[in-house]
Parts: C-alpha cells; sequence; structure tokens
C-alpha cells in the first residue's frame, strides 16, 4: 500500500528558506520526500516544519498516540525539570500566546495534553502510522533512497529519513545485583505500574509480565 502522501503548510514566516529542489533533484522513484520516526516532540515538529518546506512525510510511531517521553512515562510524580514555559514550542507565537501552563513545572498529563494538541492544531497526527515499529532502514547508495521496513511487513522509501526515536521510551529494568532478590524491592515502571520482586523465579514472571503490559502501550 502506497503511502499517504501530504503536503502541509507552506513556510512563509520569517527566516524560511523553502527548498524548492528538494522534489526535484531525485529522479529515481520514492513514495514520499521524507519518513519520520517517532511522535514525539521531536518528530512532531519535523513533520511540522519537512510539510512546511513542501514535502511530503509519512511517519511511524510504536505507541499508540503521540508524545513520546510524556505518551511511555506515566509514573507518578513524572514531570519536567525546566520551567514548562521554556519546555514549550516556540514556532507558533500564537500558540505560546494562548497556552497557560498550570504549574511552573508541568506534570506528565499537561504536557502530554500539550503535544496532543500542539498535533491536533497543526494536524500532524495525519502523518503518523501509529501502533507501528520500525524494524529496519536502509539506504541505497545508487538511488539515494531509504527503504524503511515496519513489523507490520511494509515498506516505505523516501529521500531522508529522520530517527526522532529519543532515548527515553522503552522500559529500562535495572540490573543491579540483589535488587530483584530483595523481598522489599519493588520496581516502578515507566508506566507507573510497580512490580514486586522476591526471588529469580518471580523475576521472570515479573518479566513476561512486563512485556505485557509494555505491549499494550507500545
Ligand atoms: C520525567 C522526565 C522529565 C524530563 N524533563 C525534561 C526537561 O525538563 N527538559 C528536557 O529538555 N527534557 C526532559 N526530558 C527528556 C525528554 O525525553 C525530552 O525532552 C523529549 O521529550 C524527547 O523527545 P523526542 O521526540 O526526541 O523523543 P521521545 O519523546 O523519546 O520520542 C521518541 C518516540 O519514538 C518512538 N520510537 C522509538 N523507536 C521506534 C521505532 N523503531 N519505530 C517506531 N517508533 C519508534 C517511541 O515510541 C517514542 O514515542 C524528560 C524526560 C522524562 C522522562
Amino acid at each position: 500500500m502506497t503511502p499517504p502522501t501530504d503536503s502541509g503548510p507552506t513556510d512563509s514566516g520569517p527566516g524560511a528558506r523553502p527548498d524548492k529542489d528538494v522534489n526535484t533533484v531525485d529522479t529515481h522513484t520514492r513514495d514520499v520526500d521524507a519518513v519520520v520516526i517517532g511522535a514525539g516532540i521531536s518528530g512532531l515538529y519535523a513533520v511540522y516544519k519537512l510539510r512546511a518546506r513542501g514535502m511530503s512525510v509519512h511517519g511511524f510511531e510504536s505507541a499508540a498516540g503521540v508524545g513520546g517521553t510524556w505518551f511511555h512515562n506515566r509514573y507518578p510524580g513524572a514531570r519536567c525539570d525546566v520551567e514548562s514555559i521554556d519546555y514549550s514550542y516556540s514556532f507558533d507565537e500564537d500558540l505560546q500566546q494562548e497556552w497557560t501552563w498550570s504549574e511552573r513545572f508541568a506534570t506528565q498529563e499537561e504536557i502530554l495534553a500539550y503535544l496532543e494538541h500542539v498535533a491536533d492544531r497543526h494536524d500532524l497526527r495525519s502523518a503518523f502510522e501509529f501502533l507501528t515499529r520500525v524494524v529496519s532502514t536502509v539506504y541505497d547508495e545508487d538511488s539515494g533512497l531509504w527503504t524503511v521496513t515496519t513489523d507490520t511487513g511494509r515498506s516505505v522509501t523516501a529521500r531522508f529519513c529522520i530517527m526522532a526515536t529519543g532515548v527515553l521510551s522503552a522500559t529500562n529494568r535495572p540490573d543491579i545485583p540483589g535488587v530483584i532478590r530483595s523481598p522489599a524491592s519493588r520496581i516502578t515502571q515507566a508506566n507507573g505500574r510497580t512490580i514486586p520482586s522476591t526471588s529469580q523465579a518471580s523475576a521472570s514472571a515479573s518479566s513476561e509480565r512486563d512485556r505485557r503490559v509494555s505491549s499494550r502501550f507500545r
């Protein structure tokens, strides 16, 4: 199936440098100009910016929604540690004026709501295929194209491939000697669930539970 080809708003703001060549320099067949992997803060902005340059974009996100870090990390107390007003996009001046943070250091919930709002405001979700994990990216020197393949078996070719995959979206079980054997040990996962671990046996049961819980969020 050929992915949707979309070209979004034209970037006519200050400093805009529409790259008109981008759709013509490459004479080889491709599905889209650019593939963006990840729908977190970086991936959302990448889609916005690429579309603004008149490029067709297709995004892949393994999770069910936008937000990246803020979609995955739902543990109690998760919040940003720079001031919310600085932890915001600056490309949309009206948004900057309209959006009001309720706290100086916003919670995960509020940051996720903000990113969902930005995605809706700029129609960024439409670029993404959710619940789809990229499993390989191969660059062909001759054609100058990336072939991006997903866990659904689909492949998309593109001139550019942007890895907006972040670093904090996968559960990382701490490999600390003794932590698994301690009766008091509880591991808080990124999604806020805790795993009591009293033995190696329960650790592997936990692993299985972890895998099942994680897969629901990916
Ligand atoms: C509690 C907490 C507080 C933080 N506070 C701050 C702060 O105050 N200031 C700051 O600058 N940063 C902070 N960070 C760091 C935060 O991760 C980044 O600011 C930012 O959210 C990263 O965005 P990203 O889009 O680059 O990556 P991510 O948000 O990690 O998004 C990457 C996305 O790529 C997807 N993905 C990955 N691999 C694949 C694949 N193979 N196929 C498909 N999809 C894939 C993931 O599912 C994920 O949704 C904080 C992080 C946490 C957890």
